[in-house]
């Protein structure tokens, strides 16, 4: 082979930190995706839709110039054919509000919305951070009081429940408005400047510009001087510290377990009063999940009136592999009845015959020739086990003599006599009412990533 041809035929590979999913991974997502929509539908949350590509400065202005996000990890470039200067999407909010007010989609009061889908961020990629993740989250847009922040909260602790998730636990904080965080800010750079000896690069970097994300090092080495730094909540106002009660009391009266993290201030400059986290994972490998809070001056930022508002976004890859990790993902189903075939006449049978169960709500996979050639009924009972279906059909010159088919139970064990001959017309009765009588038996209540017939209703 030729140097130019042997280029010409170099596999092409994905980008680094922007992951395929897989199939094999496909009901896991489903069941979170599914789940997520369900409980956001539960509470009154509307989807928007809004683009992966939006102009720099909106994230610029919105995210706050000295943000990790906006200092180092946007995927930004110019649009070669206008000199536009563009970004893939950090994350949505800021999207999300310019939508809002582009579309005066609060004109006639609040908005409970929820979005889902990709995000980019250029960040150094390893287990649980990635260039690609994707995010589902949501927005109530016009709320001013604590009730709202709650209601945030208790729609995770309901999908975490809806989903199985043991072990995810809440850390709370107030972060104040812009004036006492002025009067913190002063005191806590005086602290800083006499612990100068103590601070690290990054630190020293954001000393003046951001001093309260330097509490949010993980610098073993700082950990001592910044547990004894003045603490924000110490300096909220009646108004600030009645929000953060108000939202305490909600919390427990649900019996909602927290703890407040005076620490935690979250990455992005336009979030106030109440921020939260829900961490989870295995000991020793504990991440944020989904991290939310109120964020009251970002409206008036994208020049939109006043709108008090608070929202969340959670970690759909992070919240996948808990779910791997405490459910296991079983055997993949993906679809009910396989239906093998040998010879013209029982193909042309299969295609009616799959039509027809798909008619009735069933999933079906149709044999369908892997080249030119046929192939075995053997080599088709493989495919049909590898699917994950519940049953399959066999139609063969036997079985169309007698104007039946041969349906057999993939999933009862061996010993059973679980393949038997059904009139044609009858197949479609015989699995339904097979499927039904197994899902009362086997109520397995796994959240449906089981591979038995429960996961697969009849629609
Ligand atoms: P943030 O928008 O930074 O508040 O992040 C919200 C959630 O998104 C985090 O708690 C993570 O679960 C997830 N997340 C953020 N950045 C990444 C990333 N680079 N890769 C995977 N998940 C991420």
């Amino acid at each position: 082979m030729t140097e130019d041809k042997k280029a010409k035929n170099k596999k092409i590979l994905g980008i680094k930190g922007l992951n395929d999913v897989l199939p094999e991974d496909a009901p896991v997502w489903e069941l979170l995706e599914n789940t997520a929509e369900a409980v956001l539908k539960s509470y009154g949350y509307q989807r928007i839709r809004t683009p992966i590509v939006e102009e720099t400065a909106l994230f610029a202005r919105g995210l706050g110039a000295v943000t990790d996000i906006v200092e180092k990890e946007m995927y930004s470039f110019e649009d070669a054919l206008n000199g536009d200067r563009l970004t893939l999407r950090p994350e949505s909010t800021a999207g999300v509000v310019r939508a809002v007010v582009e579309h005066s989609l609060t004109y006639n009061g609040p908005k409970r919305l929820w979005y889902s889908g990709p995000m980019f961020r250029h960040e150094r990629p390893q287990r649980g951070r990635y260039r690609q993740f994707h995010q589902i989250g949501a927005e109530a847009l016009g709320f001013g009081g604590p009730d709202i922040d709650a209601e945030l909260i208790m729609l995770c602790q309901r999908l975490w429940d809806d989903l199985g998730l043991q072990g995810v636990r809440l850390e709370i904080n107030s972060i104040g408005n812009a004036e006492e965080r002025n009067r913190h800010r002063a005191d806590l750079i005086a602290w800083f400047e006499q612990n100068r000896d103590v601070l690290d690069a990054d630190a020293q970097r954001r000393l003046y510009a951001n001093p309260l994300r330097i509490l949010d090092t993980k610098n073993p080495a700082m950990q001592e001087m910044v547990n004894a730094a003045p603490k924000l909540l110490d300096y909220l106002d009646r108004d600030s510290l009645a929000h953060f009660e108000g939202l305490k009391k909600i919390l427990e009266y649900n019996r909602i377990p927290f703890t407040i993290n005076p620490r935690l201030v979250r990455g992005m400059d336009y979030y106030n009063r109440t921020v939260f986290e829900w961490i989870g994972g295995k000991a020793g490998a504990m991440a944020t999940l989904c991290g939310g809070g109120r964020y009251d001056p970002l409206f008036e930022m994208f020049g939109g009136r006043p709108t008090p508002s608070c929202g969340f976004a959670l970690g759909v890859e992070r919240l996948i592999e808990l779910l791997k990790e405490q459910g296991g993902a079983g055997v993949a189903q993906y679809t009910d009845v396989f239906i093998a075939h040998q010879g013209e006449d029982a193909m042309l049978q299969a295609f009616a015959l799959a039509e027809a169960l798909r008619g009735t709500g069933l999933d079906v996979i149709l044999h369908c020739a892997p080249a030119a050639s046929g192939s075995s009924f053997k080599a088709q009972m493989k495919r049909a086990d590898e699917s994950g279906a519940t049953f399959a059909i066999l139609l063969g010159e036997d079985e169309l003599k007698g104007g039946k088919a041969s349906v057999k139970a993939l999933r009862a064990p061996e010993t059973e006599n679980n393949q038997r001959l059904v009139p044609m017309e009858q197949v479609a009765d015989y699995l339904i009412g097979q499927i039904i009588g197994a899902e009362d038996e086997h109520p397995c209540g796994c959240s449906g990533l089981c591979s038995g017939p429960s996961s697969h209703g009849i629609h």
